[in-house]
């Protein structure tokens, strides 16, 4: 018998390192203080008792975007709004993540004209889209526990320029 089989029954508990590094960040994500129109109601009431997403060790909103690490896109960007998204993500240390919440934000929804980014992908790259006008803080729960998952299962590394080149995403001249 190893060492590590007679220490087991004393109550040792063995894991991967990148399982657990991914265990303690998926279970301290804090999302950014950025509202951009009406979902971020809804964006808020999560925080309250009734969702509580507390729960989930999201303790709070970061005020600070170098204290932050999801960011929730929520509402409609404009042109004239999309270099401050970008400067507050760039300010977001790695690893990061970003929830485009509803459909002005995942496509630009009824806001079809000259004034409004097409899809916060243009701008910042998004590894959840929340359908919806507006998402239900119901679905932004589930989109945070998907979101979970997803971090759950990430390697570790340099992830976020893998998976830039991956999607072939290009940061655009704002
Ligand atoms: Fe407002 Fe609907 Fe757009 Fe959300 S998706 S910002 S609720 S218009």
């Amino acid at each position: 018998m190893g060492i590590e089989e007679k220490l087991l029954p004393n109550g040792v508990m063995l894991a991967g390192l990148e399982k657990l590094v991914n265990w303690a960040r998926k279970n301290s994500v804090w999302p950014a203080t950025f509202g951009l129109a009406c979902c971020a109601i809804e964006m808020m009431t999560v925080g309250g008792a009734r969702y509580d997403y507390a729960r989930f060790g999201m303790e709070r909103f970061s005020a600070s975007p170098r204290q932050a690490d999801l960011m929730i896109v929520a509402g409609r960007v404009t042109n004239k709004m999309a270099p401050v998204l970008r400067q507050i993500y760039d300010q977001m240390p790695e690893p990061k993540w970003v929830i485009a919440m509803g459909v002005c934000a995942s496509s630009g929804g009824m806001f079809n004209n000259y004034a409004v980014v097409q899809g916060v992908d243009h701008v910042v790259p998004v590894d959840i889209y929340l359908p919806g006008c507006p998402p239900r803080p119901e679905m932004l729960l589930d989109a945070i526990l998907k979101l979970h998952q997803r971090i759950s299962e990430e390697p570790l590394g340099p992830r976020r320029a893998a998976k830039l080149l991956e999607e072939g995403f290009q940061k655009q001249e704002l």
